[in-house]
């Protein structure tokens, strides 16, 4: 949670009881702060000096298709973003899409990247969420990158990937909490929101339709996790959903991938119990998590958030699309790092941190089961498809009769 005091300390995540916190100080206040610290026997490190100078040096002005740049080496402005993923789409014609699905509160357009293959219109299908809170660059940093290597690796398993799914990117789900985030407050998470000629903001992973508002969300608009007014009031969480419900047949998996945390979160958000398809997917996440442990030792952790956080949350994109659309895959990621240098992580971890990242997708994507033929079977009840499967059932015992 982002909220100030007489130090004027800004704390960079809610406080829970016995967890490490990032926390940033002015720095006319840091004798004062030392002090309380001291005085309650907290244990305080100092990570950075001077945040604004890495929050500075994060962002690079316009370098799209720069060749003598490593486009992983720094974050970029949206603009700059779509640019290259128009380029990269144009590049790659006849498998790839990039097309606006629709508006954001201050008008920009939404986008969505898709990798299809032309041949096999029913392949299993692959969403990706990203860029949903405006301040956690690495999701979208991550999102880009993984299109690239899907697109231009000769690793065979990410060419098997390429072809064997149907990919879809939404890779900055709230521009204009990026821009805002890039151009004004560094710390914004929130869409633009506007009441009352006010731009307040939503945090739309809590605007989802999914226990809304009980948990981990405020009603206050000032709060750093305003829900919004009601589930899905938000023109992003519509567009999303809207977008969502026409890849729905054979959407097998789900992936929204936010800023720090080193975290592979299963829903559901709610629930203090590990429910439906919890355990299988556990089995596959921890495995993808040793592998991202071995490339450069970064620790990732598995579970529900109330097992993670030691708190409920509800309003997130994933356990409203595990739900609604029962798909068996389904995982909220936050990438690197672990809190010390949060949102301020320094531009030479950029580039590992989407290759780790890389290391525990693949390792994920390949050890669910390979003769995956998508979720038609879940959806019938919906009325999408009906699937030969119950007939089976039914047929077989009266071949027994006879
Ligand atoms: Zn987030």
């Amino acid at each position: 949670m982002k909220s100030k005091n007489y130090l004027d300390v800004i704390f960079l995540e809610e406080p829970i009881i016995k967890r490490k916190i990032a926390l940033m100080v002015n720095p006319q206040h840091k004798d004062d702060f030392i002090e309380r610290t001291n005085h309650f026997k907290l244990r305080t490190t100092l990570i950075l000096r001077d945040v604004q100078w890495v929050l500075d040096e994060q962002v690079v002005p316009e370098n799209a298709f720069n060749p003598h740049s490593n486009r992983w080496t720094y974050i970029h402005t949206l603009e700059d973003i779509y640019k290259w993923l128009n380029g990269t789409a144009v590049n790659h014609t006849g498998i790839t899409k990039f097309e606006a699905i629709g508006k954001s509160a201050e008008d920009r357009d939404i986008y969505a990247f898709s990798i299809i293959n032309p041949l096999k219109d029913d392949s299993v299908k692959v969403i990706i969420e990203a860029g949903t809170h405006g301040n956690e660059y690495i999701g979208t940093h991550f999102t880009t990158y993984l299109i690239n290597q899907l697109l231009n690796s000769t690793d065979p398993n990410l060419v098997m990937l390429r072809k064997k799914y149907n990919w879809y990117f939404i890779p900055v789900l709230n521009p204009d909490g990026y821009v805002y985030s890039q151009k004004e407050d560094r710390l914004w998470r929130k869409n633009r929101r506007r009441t009352e000629g006010k731009s307040i903001g939503v945090d739309l992973n809590r605007n989802f339709g999914y226990k809304f508002g009980l948990y981990d969300a405020s009603s206050e608009p000032e709060h750093e996790r305003y829900h919004g007014p009601s589930e899905f009031s938000e023109p992003e969480t519509q567009v999303l959903r809207k977008f969502i419900d026409r890849k729905r047949d054979r959407l097998t998996f789900y992936f929204s991938f936010h800023g720090y945390g080193q975290k592979i979160i299963i829903p559901y958000s709610d629930s203090t119990r590990h429910l439906g398809n919890f355990h299988e997917v556990q089995t596959y996440a921890k495995q993808a998590a040793a592998k991202m442990e071995s490339f450069a030792g970064h620790k990732y952790s598995v579970g529900i958030p109330f097992d993670l956080f030691g708190k409920r949350q509800s309003g997130d994109s994933a356990s409203w699309v595990k739900k609604d659309y029962h798909v068996p895959y389904v995982f909220t990621v936050l990438l690197r790092d672990d809190g010390s240098y949060a949102l301020a992580l320094p531009n030479e971890q950029l580039l590992a941190a989407c290759q780790e990242m890389e290391i525990g997708f693949v390792e994920l994507m390949m050890s669910t089961p390979r003769n995956m033929k998508g979720n038609t079977f879940f959806t019938r009840a919906r009325g999408i498809r009906i699937s030969v499967l119950p007939f089976l059932f039914i047929i077989l015992p009266m071949l027994i009769m006879v």
